[in-house]
């Protein structure tokens, strides 16, 4: 039997499984990976709006994690919304016991689509404390501006950002450009690898009139797939990035909100 590679993801619950531990898992699958799932929290939410979310004491997180870690070998962690500050020190002090030399694809969730907050922006200190221990980060332009804490609205800015969050300490970035509109026709991302070298990911840009939930969410971990089947950070990044632009292509709406990823 041919070799299993194996995702540890590390997010929040979205019930309507647009975004979240549900898309995570499906994107793993699809692309023919493992998922194992530890919740950080619970959202409540469809495809429109975020209802709120409850955190559980991250010592329940905790316990997640240490019975995971003892038990299989991942190959890779992805780490999506966190719920809180006690979750980013557990997360910490977990993947630095059992997991110190495993690759982690950081997505640092804030806010959603639909525009409602995920996270609480008076723990981004802690947040950098996770950002330091990454291999690869993958802020929109809003997470951009928030780790970078500068404007980002040219692509000059896009590439002093990815600087910046480098600098915090994450091996490579990856500043999303789906949010801003350098070109009406192409969506621009850029790559920050470990050497320093930038490298710009373009695609086609989607004319849809209505959001898409998950995307996010699923590049994150799609990301993770290609690291856990030991591709490059960039070939990880290229492919993801395809797999994302092929899934938005052929996104359908659900209810009365955005659009979702079907992931086949
Ligand atoms: N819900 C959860 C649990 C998430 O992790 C995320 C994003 O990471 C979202 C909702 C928001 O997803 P989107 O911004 O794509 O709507």
């Amino acid at each position: 039997m041919s070799y299993l590679p194996k995702i540890l993801i590390i997010a929040g619950s979205d019930p309507s499984g647009g975004a979240g531990i549900q898309t995570d898992i499906k994107t793993a699958t699809a692309n023919k990976t493992y998922a194992s799932a530890a919740i950080t929290c619970l959202t409540v939410q469809n495809t429109a709006l975020v209802g709120g979310f409850f955190t559980p004491d991250s010592k329940f997180l905790e316990k997640q994690l240490e019975f995971l870690f003892s038990d299989i070998k991942f190959d890779v962690i992805k780490i999506g919304m966190i719920g809180g500050a006690g979750n980013i020190k557990v997360i910490i002090k977990i993947l630095k016991k059992f997991a110190a030399k495993m690759p982690i694809i950081l997505d640092p969730v804030m806010v959603a689509t639909s525009g409602d907050k995920l996270f609480d922006v008076k723990n981004i200190l802690a947040l950098k404390e996770l950002v330091k221990i990454a291999t690869i980060v993958t802020p929109n332009i809003n997470e951009a501006k928030n780790l970078a804490d500068q404007e980002v609205s040219t692509k000059e800015e896009m590439i002093e950002a990815a600087t910046s969050i480098k600098k915090i300490g994450a091996q490579s970035v990856l500043v999303k450009g789906g949010h801003i509109d350098l070109d009406k026709n192409i969506v621009t991302n850029i790559f920050l690898d470990k050497g320093g070298k930038v490298h710009e990911i373009t695609n086609k840009r989607v004319d849809m009139l209505v959001g898409i939930h998950g995307t996010g969410c699923a590049l994150a971990t799609s990301i993770a797939c290609g690291i856990a089947k030991k591709q490059n950070s960039l070939l990880a990044v290229k492919n993801a990035n395809k797999y994302i632009f092929k899934q938005i292509e052929k996104s359908q709406k659900i209810g009365k909100g955005s659009n979702i990823l079907t992931h086949f």
